[in-house]
């Protein structure tokens, strides 16, 4: 197989089934710098064990959802997330679809922009309605380009106002409120209903989908402006991600066998010199010699 780092073989095989053209949208260019370095194998980061000095390289991953080569990880990683966080509360979770209406917004950034707002002040009313809520919502492009919401709600007014036929009374009540707040007044209401397949699992089924960006229709909003986040939930609903502090680490931007040709150990030594550098300016700043 063809080294898989140097992106050689990977950009090929992309072409092929249309990757790259996903990264890329018509109209406004948002490819991100890391996705780009990520895409092409185009740096690599030195690691150092701070304890036992073991050296190591690998190649630097964005880990964006953006990213046709990260997709899959995070959108993984987001999903345990939300799903454990999610089955931590319990039952009582109703789900909406929140749509944008196109002709207030002039481009499809607009319209992302305006969602975080639009949420906001939406989610500010319904808690002064019914009290504390935990949320879960994440954003999808439409086949348009304009984006819609997908926001799972936990709060047991609102599970009780939707529980049998009330789902049906709760979405003509929330009208009004959506129309105020800048969404688009069709609304989907459904409270997942524990033990049946449309339920929390079926909604579960098609989140891990959708973040992986594995569904049938692929509705990754890549065409979403720089630093737009696609996945956001309630203040201490999602656990925060891991990350194991052992290691110290450069990136470098050098292609991976380029940097195996030079050797992990002399790679070490390097980055542990330049740390030990840095580290000496940083405590001459802070006494103020520079
Ligand atoms: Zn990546």
């Amino acid at each position: 197989m063809e080294d898989q780092y140097t992106g050689v073989k990977a950009a090929g095989q992309s072409e092929k089934s249309g990757w790259v053209l996903n990264t890329r949208t018509k109209g406004r260019e948002s490819v991100l710098k890391s996705v780009r370095m990520c895409e092409s194998g185009s740096h690599v980061i030195i690691l150092r064990n701070r304890q036992t000095g073991q050296p190591a390289i690998i190649p630097f991953r964005c880990k964006s959802w953006r990213c046709p080569r990260c997709q899959r990880f995070k959108g993984a990683q987001d999903f345990v997330r939300v799903k454990n966080g999610m089955l931590r509360r319990g039952d009582q979770w109703v789900y909406l679809v929140l749509t944008m209406i196109h002709g207030n917004y002039s481009n499809e950034w607009a319209a992302y922009n305006a969602g975080y707002f639009n949420w906001k002040k939406l989610s500010k009313r319904l808690i002064r309605a019914h009290g504390p809520l935990d949320y879960v919502q994440t954003w999808e492009a439409h086949e348009s380009g304009f984006p819609h919401a997908n926001v799972a709600i936990h709060n047991r007014s609102i599970w009780n106002a939707c529980r049998g036929e009330g789902w049906k009374k709760f979405r003509q009540y929330l009208k009004p409120h959506l129309v105020a707040t800048g969404f688009g007044y069709v609304v989907h209401v459904e409270p997942l209903r524990s033990g049946t397949g449309e339920g929390l699992a079926g909604y579960l089924t098609k989140l891990s989908r959708e973040l992986t960006g594995s569904s049938v229709k692929n509705q990754v909003p890549l065409n979403a402006p720089p630093g737009f986040r696609r996945l956001r939930a309630s203040r201490g609903l999602l656990e925060p991600i891991h990350r194991p502090g052992i290691h110290e680490g450069m990136l470098l931007p050098v292609k991976l066998a380029h940097a195996f040709d030079f050797g992990a150990e002399a790679w070490a030594e390097l980055v542990k010199a330049r740390l030990v550098e840095r580290e000496k300016n940083f405590g001459r700043k802070k006494r103020g010699l520079q």
